[in-house]
């Protein structure tokens, strides 16, 4: 008998942990292994913030606090929705949780009952559909591919929509391809929405400032403010600030629900660490120019990558708005063989044949739901990115 519930047998293990893993060993035994798999910024937390946490320790400043926040991170939380969103927020409408993974996973627990269905439109970052079957939820992935940028059209959510769902999940910029929404497509979604007053959104903005270009980044309710009282706006500090390891997540949303994710909380994590809360007061309150500064560097990556996985021969790739991701096409690539004679039948292969020719790990798309493809995350130097995407360069030109 296994020790696992029955909710969590429901549940694979990460699908990207077999490459992470391989990779480690290849590593391990000498190999000189370029992983392109992690989502963190490689930038260090801006001085200014580490400085706030540091007398945040020194005021004494390490007790419990309220279950889902300090009311001065709220407060910080709320200016923020106005100043970059226009959004009006209470303090009573907002919760601050232990990374934004867990502002996803307390808003589940608080509302999927059993048989509730939540739309994820596909590539997904791998934990939603999971983290809604822990939830005793049933994912309903929705493709999203190439065809149409990556994105949900209209006309797909509202065949995807039925009596049982509960969410729209929507991710923009995304993970794992940088799609992100205009203000346009995001009115259009809200008009199907606005049809279905059953269907709550949870939009989680997480690479709200990774954005490049002329692009301009919206949230669903700056499009479609009459979604209000049933959209969940969920963001967090990680990655506009590098402060993945602080784990801050947070997010505006009707008061019912956010008691309802505060119950969860008193239940089980309770506060976000106390330091790192005031360390996120800081991050919001105090000067932004880290964020343009790294939202630069990462564009020139982005152009480095695209341009050079374009040049790798059977690699399609589209150049994303935003997020510090790729997630270029190996459809003309199935089917061909490596020197040594192994077919490249999927995306899975492609990624381990490619780990074991060259040295590079990648996520195959499958882990996100959509093949055949594979995701980069260029969140590292441009001599590394060069280095990388010359080797599945070569990779793919030995491919016949
Ligand atoms: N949402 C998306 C789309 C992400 O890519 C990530 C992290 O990779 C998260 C949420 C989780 O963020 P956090 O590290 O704050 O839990």
């Amino acid at each position: 008998m296994s020790i696992e519930s029955a909710a969590l047998r429901r549940v694979k293990p990460s699908p990207t942990i077999a490459v992470t893993q391989k990779a480690r060993e290849l590593k391990r035994s000498g190999r000189d292994v370029i992983s392109l798999g992690a989502g963190e910024p490689d930038f260090d937390t801006p001085e200014n913030v580490k400085e706030a946490a540091i007398a945040a320790i020194r005021r004494g400043e390490t007790k419990y606090t309220d279950v889902d926040g300090i009311p001065e991170l709220k407060q910080a939380i709320v200016a923020k929705f106005k100043r970059e969103n226009g959004l009006d927020y209470k303090v009573s409408e907002i919760n601050v949780s232990p990374g934004g993974k867990t502002v996803l996973f307390n808003a589940f627990m608080a509302t999927l009952s059993a048989g509730d269905e939540v739309i994820v439109p596909a590539p997904y970052w791998v934990s939603y559909p999971d983290m809604v079957l822990l939830a005793g939820g049933e994912p309903v992935i929705v493709p999203a591919g190439p065809e149409t940028n990556f994105k949900l059209t209209p006309q797909a959510l509202a065949e995807a929509i039925t009596p049982k769902t509960k969410w729209l999940i929507l991710n923009s910029p995304s993970n794992p391809t940088g799609a992100a929404y205009t203000r346009e497509e995001l009115a259009a979604l809200g008009e199907v929405l606005k049809r279905h007053s059953h269907v709550w959104v949870l939009t989680d903005d997480m690479y709200e400032h990774l954005v490049f270009g002329d692009f301009k980044f919206t949230t669903i309710l700056q499009a479609t403010p009459e979604l209000r009282d049933r959209t969940l706006t969920m963001n967090g500090v990680s990655k506009a600030y590098a402060m993945t390891g602080w784990r801050i997540g947070y997010a505006g949303g009707p008061e019912p629900l956010i008691k309802a994710m505060a119950k969860v909380m008193s239940q089980s994590t309770s506060n976000a660490c106390s330091v790192a809360q005031w360390a996120a007061v800081e991050a919001l309150n105090g000067p932004q120019d880290f964020i343009p500064r790294q939202a630069k560097v990462f564009e020139g990556r982005r152009d480095l990558v695209v341009s050079m996985l374009n040049q790798a021969k059977g690699i399609k790739c589209a150049t994303p708005e935003g997020a510090f991701y790729v997630y270029p096409s190996i459809k003309d690539l199935i089917g061909t063989k490596t020197p040594d004679g192994a077919v490249i039948k999927d995306d899975e292969a492609f990624a381990a044949e490619l780990l074991q020719a060259e040295g590079v790990a990648v996520v195959h798309g499958a882990a996100f739901g959509l093949s055949p493809f594979f995701r980069i995350s260029y969140a590292t130097s441009n001599d590394i990115l060069e280095d990388a995407c010359g080797r599945i360069q070569r990779f793919c030109a030995s491919l016949t």
